[in-house]
């Protein structure tokens, strides 16, 4: 969302009207969308196909996909997928002079040349007006498991995300921390409730039927309980 200076004339330009998904091309894995669509609509277009666009975050109901790749945005996948910028195969710019820069590729091994869109990745907004984008798409996973620990000590917080990288492999999707505030003594969970200062959240697709967490599987002294999503 855009928000006006206070000290100096501002122009707010809005896309929201360049907001149509032009392609989806499920065999090749792209989609080619205009830059004001909102990220959540093309995250459940795409569902729809069995397919997944990777960036994700709390916004993702507002921020736009052009908003993304003009931050290179991180997100709860981050770990997993990269920031906005690894999903981008191609762009199309509208430059200060109103010209018109074509950088649309669908090609995922595409080494050719000067990778000139990099340069329309993440600088908010600076060097053009991003009109168009076409980004990589992944197959959904059958199944997400998605865990919640608490740990004692903070100070294992490494070793940790070593055993969920160990558990998830590459495809170890988030690892969040939620610091208690101070004083807090307990954290609300969706199946227990965890006593200790410092919460993890960590999500991995796995491929097989759900399999309920074992407090034998860590090597913490931890209380973890997984929910499955299907
Ligand atoms: C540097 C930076 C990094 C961020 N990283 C994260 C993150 O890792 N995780 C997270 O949850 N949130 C992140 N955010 C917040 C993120 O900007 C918003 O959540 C959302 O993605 C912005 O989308 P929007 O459509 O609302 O863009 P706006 O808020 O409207 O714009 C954001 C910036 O992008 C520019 N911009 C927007 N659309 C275009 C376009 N089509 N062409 C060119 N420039 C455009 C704007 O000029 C502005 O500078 C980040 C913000 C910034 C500034």
């Amino acid at each position: 969302m855009a928000v006006p200076t206070e000290d100096k004339p501002t122009i707010l330009l809005s896309l929201s009207r360049m907001n149509h998904i032009l392609d989806i091309n499920a065999a090749r894995g792209t989609v080619t969308v205009e830059a004001g669509c909102i990220m959540e609509i093309l995250q459940e277009a795409v569902a729809a196909q069995g397919l997944v666009f990777a960036p994700d975050w709390g916004a993702r109901g507002t921020a736009t996909v052009g908003g993304a790749v003009a931050t290179n945005g991180g997100g709860l996948n981050v770990l997993r997928f990269g920031t906005t910028r690894e999903q981008v195969l191609g762009v199309e710019v509208v430059l200060a002079d109103g010209r018109i820069w074509n950088g649309q590729r669908a090609l995922i091994k595409d080494n050719s040349g000067y990778d000139l869109k990099q340069l329309f990745i993440g600088p908010e907004g600076t060097l053009g007006i991003i009109t168009k984008l076409t980004f990589r798409l992944h197959p959904a996973q059958p199944y997400v498991r998605s865990m919640f620990a608490s740990l004692c000590d903070a100070s294992r917080l490494m070793e940790f995300l070593t055993m969920a990288r160990s558990l998830g492999g590459e495809k170890l999707t988030a690892f969040e921390l939620l610091p208690a505030r101070e004083g807090a003594r307990a954290v609300p969970c969706p199946e227990t409730v965890v006593r200790n200062p410092v919460g993890l959240v960590f999500a991995y697709p796995h491929v097989g039927p759900p399999r309920r967490w074992r407090d034998t599987d860590s090597p913490f002294r931890s209380r973890v309980r997984d929910r499955h999503h299907l």
